[in-house]
């Protein structure tokens, strides 16, 4: 065959490859989506497990009319505009990949208004080069986008959907994890109609409301009885939750990580937690908690994993060290306390 451009479509199709894996990827791009638009309230309705539809609504920032194509199309972003940005990552969200390639391979609608515009309009791209359509629509101050029959289009990717309720549970998680990440941000999830979760946004220095949102994502014991901790050093802050170990859990379900407020799945973290767990834990439980780090942003690399739920920390072993001595210390401090008040 000799050489051909790709249409755009089929280049978005293929670039959806490896950030589309399912609804639930979809909805953590949208979210993210919201957050870096400073949305502070999210409503996000799902039909069918999300195959059907996904449609998440925000009051952020919004997009004028005039950017609406752009943000449609692929390596468009007002996130970032140089490789120094790029250094120094301060939103979720700098590819510029997300809504071109989920529009790709659903049928996505945009409808936006920012404040400082008068009327709301909506877009949406069609065929194969997928020009950008605008129409006049209604909507308060911010964003909704809505997305249906998710892998319409790629019949091969359709076909490795789940049941609407492993695909939603997956949802659910995503939802968890923005819930425990951003406390600030009022978050509703409906599925098919019903309320299934109402996380409402709590004040910065409300340990009650942070417990009960706790509560809501990780469970009640996990909620009440967890060790609160915050630790500094070498410009590296952590703090967080952790159970002590006669209180972990059977299974991993309660294991969340955040770096600069972006969650995480990392290995590094995920390492040295189980070190310092190490020697507590039975062989039953495992590491249970919910830990946020926080690292310069030039110490730190997010653009490893089009994902991006993995990062690379410029100083491994000192980001490593730190977390494993810090929760090893706090597990210490735990058990001599528990000999001491049982020898009492
Ligand atoms: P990225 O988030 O990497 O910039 P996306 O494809 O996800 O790329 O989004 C493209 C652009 O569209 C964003 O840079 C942003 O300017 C705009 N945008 C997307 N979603 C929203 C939203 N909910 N509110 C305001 N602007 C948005
Ligand atoms: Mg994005």
């Amino acid at each position: 065959m000799p050489i051909k451009q790709l249409p755009v479509e089929l280049a978005n199709q293929i670039a959806a490859g490896e950030v589309v894996e399912r609804p639930a990827s979809i909805v953590k791009e949208l979210v993210e989506n919201a957050l870096d638009a400073k949305a502070s309230e999210l409503v996000i309705d799902i039909e069918s497990g999300g195959a059907k539809r996904i449609r998440i609504r925000d009051n952020g920032v919004g997009i004028p009319r005039d950017e609406l194509a752009l943000a449609l199309s692929r390596h468009a972003t007002s996130k970032i505009a140089d490789i120094d940005d790029l250094e120094a990552i301060t939103s979720l969200g700098f590819r510029g990949e997300a809504l071109a390639s989920i529009s790709s391979v659903s049928r996505l609608r945009l409808v936006s208004k920012p404040a400082e515009q008068s009327a709301a309009w909506q877009a949406w791209s069609e065929g194969k080069d997928m020009q950008v359509r605008i129409e006049p629509a209604s909507h308060p101050d911010g964003t909704t986008v809505d997305i249906q029959d998710v892998f319409y289009n790629t019949p091969a990717r359709r076909k490795f959907l789940r049941t609407d309720k492993t695909e939603f549970g997956h949802i659910d998680e995503v939802i968890k994890r923005i819930a425990l990440s951003r406390w600030d941000i009022d978050i509703t999830l409906n599925h098919n109609g019903k309320r299934v979760r109402y996380y409402p946004a709590v004040s910065e220095h409300d340990q009650l409301h942070w417990r009960r949102r706790l509560a809501k994502v990780c469970g009640s014991g996990f909620a009440q009885d967890a060790l609160y901790f915050q630790q500094h050093a070498h410009d590296i802050h952590i703090e967080g939750w952790l159970a002590a170990p006669e209180q972990c859990r059977h299974q991993g379900d309660v294991q969340y990580s955040f770096v600069n407020g972006r969650m995480m799945k990392d290995k590094l973290i995920n390492h040295a937690i189980r070190q310092a767990y190490d020697s507590f834990l039975t062989a039953e439980r495992v590491p249970t908690f919910a830990i946020y780090l926080t690292v310069p942003a030039d110490q730190v690399d997010v653009n490893v994993h089009p994902a991006k739920h993995e990062v690379r920390f410029h100083q491994q072993r000192q980001v490593h060290d730190f977390v494993l001595n810090t929760v090893k210390q706090l597990l210490l401090g735990q058990h001599q306390e528990d000999t001491n008040s049982a020898s009492d």
